[in-house]
């Protein structure tokens, strides 16, 4: 049948789909999953009767028995031969459950009930798609190696059904994403006369090739793997199983078992670990498919700045205002590396905790889980999952070796610290008195990102109280603490940061230009990101190109910007027309430049959302830019 499909349909297209279906047959044939594994008691009443790698679990009662995974088409015979070397008959299987509705886990579910009669329970969600024999699958259904004999579902289970059988009880967890109805399962054991918990992962993995942006057969995909973490981290967990023997190391735990150690599968500390490691991959993999998405723009676009382009390799004069277009190359800047024989400052760190802040007492948002938009305004997210939380916060200050103990210094504030390739190019710019021998304060932020978070709360709120936090609590404490004297001519104070960070620097200038002439941002987001929501400038800080700063007096302010091509195009579930980072960075440049400020833009070619590379490249120039007109001599020769 293969052969012959190849010989008929010999073109390219024809060839890539036989090489796609030979690697899902070599898929389907790994040889853990067929390969027997002795069965043996879990705990209690709980045992494993599956191969080598695709994991059944029979639980047993004196009303009958529980089948958990009937695995592939050609796996029954294996799993009843296991049950029988236990003791136990096959025949007195009554339930039959799976963990999802994946050919290596339901591909055998036909043959037993047909052999055992038992009653098939199934979440929702992979109802059709077990009814179908794997046609419905939002990723497999087109694929006839991950067919199977579509079998018929006795009882339709819900998130947190139970399934009874004598006096055990199994509970049934939706954890969606692999599946649509992928099912986590819990039980009690008793082992030793002590109970345990135990959890039976239905999949938390990404399988290649899933889209989780995008996903017309499965446009939730991404919110759903979101609960499955949320949920399987809420769940008490001694004993750790899953779908498979690879989830939980079941080679390595049942030779030890068989040497005697105490329970090798009570192991909640490798729960963690597995999730984390799997939470950590699933959000790599999102992250990766949402930047690929993100389209390049065209700094030529109409409507945007009209633009210098430069020769690739080089950026901005340090002398002049106005909007340039770099890369696509990002060199690295010879003042981003430490030089032998450039004196080095001296980095200080020290913690902050929420509980000593009277102005951010600490909110968080719940891992997870976003806010909704507004039914009746798209620009307003709701956020129903943000709640008072602690939080500690690492602030480096760096002080420059030109330093000299009791005199007042310039310095910059820099958010989401600490920076140390901000204290490097200080470190040169200083020695070269390209810059002022000025302090740095890298201010750690109070975690979490974006609306209902307490990052999002200091960042990027529209008004004086970040600004007023960090005068009244942060540097204070910084002058106590290391013996330095920070001026409090806003000539002399610079504010810096990127993303939210770099909207923070601006909001802390914009409301307090008392504290701070000095603003450097990659990547501002100045955008609709402020939580709550405020009526005076009810669009956050897109306001300040929308309205803000067209319709006021011109500011003392001196502002460098830098966005990327690729930069951020709605990250999140909001389509107000106001979550485009790059278009958000051409009107701030737009508007500063129709009212006359001295701002410098750039735009820079080949570049993601603050873009390591480019700051490389072009921090060193873009400090010289902001301090111009401050006087450098005098600042390090004081003594
Ligand atoms: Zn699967």
């Amino acid at each position: 049948m293969k052969a012959r499909a190849y010989k008929f349909f010999c073109s390219s297209v024809a060839l890539a789909a036989v090489f796609i279906l030979a690697s899902t047959l070599r898929a389907q044939v790994n040889p853990d999953w067929t390969e027997p594994f002795p069965p043996f008691r879990i705990a209690e009443n709980l045992y494993y009767v599956g191969s080598k790698d695709l994991a059944s679990y029979l639980i047993t009662t004196p009303q009958g028995h529980i089948l958990i995974n009937s695995d592939l088409e050609a796996s029954p015979p294996l799993i009843r031969a296991s049950v029988e070397k236990l003791g136990f008959k096959f025949g007195d299987i009554r339930i039959l459950l799976i963990s999802h509705a994946h050919w290596d886990h339901d591909g055998g579910s036909a043959a037993i009930k047909a052999l055992t009669g038992a009653t098939y329970m199934v979440m929702d969600g992979d109802v059709s798609v077990v009814e179908s024999g794997g046609k419905t699958d939002f990723q497999y259904g087109s694929q006839p190696a991950s067919l199977y004999p579509p079998t018929k579902v006795d009882r339709v289970l819900h998130d947190g059904d139970e399934v009874k059988l004598g006096s055990t009880t199994l509970v049934a967890h939706l954890t969606p994403g692999h599946t649509k109805g992928c099912t986590t399962w819990t039980m009690k054991v008793a082992d030793a006369g002590k109970i345990y918990d135990v959890v039976i992962i239905g999949s938390p993995n990404v399988n290649d090739g899933y889209r989780l942006v995008g996903n017309s057969s499965y446009p939730e995909i991404a919110s759903d793997y979101e609960r499955t973490f949320r949920v399987l981290k809420s769940l008490p967990v001694d004993i750790f199983l899953g779908a498979h023997g690879s989830y939980f190391d079941l080679q390595t735990k049942y030779e030890r078992l068989k040497e005697g150690a105490a329970n090798p599968f009570i192991d909640p500390a490798g729960y963690k670990r597995y999730l984390t490691d799997r939470e950590e991959s699933f959000r790599t993999e999102l992250a990766k498919q949402k930047a690929a998405l993100i389209p390049t723009r065209d700094p030529n676009t109409p409507g945007f700045v009209t633009a210098k382009e430069l020769p690739d390799g080089s950026v901005p004069p340090v002398d002049a205002d106005g909007n340039f277009i770099i890369g696509p190359t990002h060199t690295p800047a010879f003042e981003m590396v430490v030089h032998d024989g450039v004196p080095r400052g001296a980095v200080h760190t020290f913690t902050m905790s929420s509980a000593d802040s009277k102005i951010f007492p600490g909110i968080a948002r719940d891992s997870g889980t976003f806010g909704t938009v507004s039914p009746t305004d798209p620009a307003t997210l709701v956020v129903t999952t943000s709640h008072p939380a602690p939080y500690t916060r690492t602030v480096a200050v760096y002080v420059p070796a030109q330093y000299v103990p009791g005199t007042i210094a310039p310095f910059i504030v820099g958010a989401d610290g600490p920076d140390q390739s901000l204290f490097t190019a200080l470190d040169n710019l200083i020695a070269e008195k390209r810059v002022p021998a000025m302090i740095a304060i890298s201010i750690g932020n109070g975690s979490g990102d974006a609306q209902g978070s307490e990052r999002g709360l200091e960042y990027d709120t529209m008004s004086g109280r970040y600004a007023e936090f960090v005068e009244t609590e942060v540097l204070p404490l910084v002058e106590r603490q290391f013996n330095v004297k920070l001026t409090k001519d806003p000539e002399g104070r610079a504010t810096m940061g990127c993303s939210s960070g770099g909207s923070a620097a601006f909001i802390m200038a914009w409301y307090h230009p008392e504290l701070y002439h000095r603003v450097l941002a990659y990547s501002i987001t100045a955008v609709n990101q402020q939580w709550p929501r405020s009526a005076e400038t009810p669009h956050g800080a897109w306001e300040f190109h929308e309205r803000l700063i067209p319709n006021s007096p011109v500011k003392p302010i001196r502002v460098w910007l830098g966005v990327g091509d690729r930069d951020l195009l709605n990250p999140n579930v909001m389509r107000d027309d106001m979550h485009d980072w790059v278009v958000a960075s051409e009107n701030m440049a737009k508007v500063l430049g129709a009212k006359g400020y001295h701002y410098q833009f750039v735009f820079a070619r080949n570049a993601v959302h603050c873009d390591r590379a480019v700051k490389q490249q072009t921090l060193p120039e873009a400090l010289e830019w902001l301090w111009r007109g401050y006087a450098i001599e005098e600042s390090n020769n004081v003594h």
